[in-house]
């Protein structure tokens, strides 16, 4: 070998290395999600007691309005669509309100872009964002859905709002509706679903696999309503509403088992979420 081959060969030799050394963190990979918390809306002032079953009746807690954004190399998936028809504006008067897909929007993420939500349950202020996204394919528990409404639209149980009911049916008219089947279906890779949280009939919440701050891959585990504060997760205290306070922790005793570690657990309403995750800030929480 002649020794301008032997420099060139150590040169593509020493790029190759280099190339090997790039931070893991840069490369995507199919079924490993950055996650983020946004913040869109807050309220700041609830009482306690209808969020921590047992709290004091004097105590009133701030609540976050929350959806969860989760990136992968190649889908944009949310976890709860929040909410933005008038009428729960005027309701709840909520201090900070952006608009879930504007929010999204002001950080990066284009409605459009976003390719599956994720509904926890059927409440407004989770289900109801959920037309926002005009190409997004929704995923919700098959009983949830039978027990709260069917392809009509009706409201079967009044926990559904009829608006959000009637937009389900259009969604599901129009193809864009899948129907998970029970606890631990992985509906996507890197994505897991699970029921028993029973805030509602068939709340469901997911673990996502992800890269975290030090390089590695864990499992974050977004519990939305099935635990609404740190203050249930962390003094093992059910939430208030639920169907089943007792499978309600036996839920929350399962995502510590779950979670690659118990910190990594976040809760659906709490607003100390974006003060353990204080970056990027503004509203948004790298969860790492
Ligand atoms: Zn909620």
């Amino acid at each position: 070998m002649t020794t301008v081959r032997v420099l060139a060969a150590l040169v593509a030799a020493t790029s190759l290395a280099q190339f090997d050394c790039v931070p893991r963190t840069n490369r995507p990979q199919a079924g490993v999600y950055q996650v983020s918390a946004v913040r869109f809306a807050t309220e700041p002032s609830y009482p306690t007691r209808f969020l921590v079953a047992g709290a004091d009746s004097t105590r009133r807690s701030p609540l976050a309005f929350t959806i969860w954004l989760i990136q992968g190399s190649d889908r944009v998936v949310l976890m709860d669509a929040g909410f933005y028809r008038q009428k729960f504006i005027d309701r709840w008067k909520p201090e900070n309100y952006g608009r879930p897909s504007e929010v999204l929007a002001a950080n990066g993420v284009m409605p459009e872009s976003v390719t599956d939500i994720v509904i926890s349950h059927i409440h407004w202020d989770h289900l109801d964002g959920a037309d926002l996204f005009p190409l997004a394919r929704i995923w919700l528990q098959r009983a949830e859905y039978e027990h709260y409404t069917n392809d009509s639209g009706a409201v079967l149980d009044r926990a559904i709002d009829p608006d959000d009911a009637k937009m389900l049916a259009s969604l599901r008219a129009a193809g864009r509706v899948r129907l998970v089947d029970g606890d631990s279906v992985t509906i996507m890779p890197g994505i897991t679903v699970f029921t028993g949280g029973k805030h509602t009939f068939a709340s469901q919440y997911a673990t996502v696999q992800s890269r975290l701050a030090d390089g590695r891959i864990g499992t974050i585990v977004l519990a939305s309503d099935n635990a609404y504060l740190y203050e249930n997760l962390e003094q093992h205290r059910p939430i208030t509403q639920s169907l089943d306070t007792l499978s309600n922790l036996r839920a929350q005793e399962r995502m510590r088992r779950l979670a690659s570690n118990t910190r990594l657990i976040v809760p659906g309403h709490d607003v100390e979420v974006f003060v353990r995750f204080p970056k990027p800030g503004n509203g948004v929480a790298r969860i790492e």
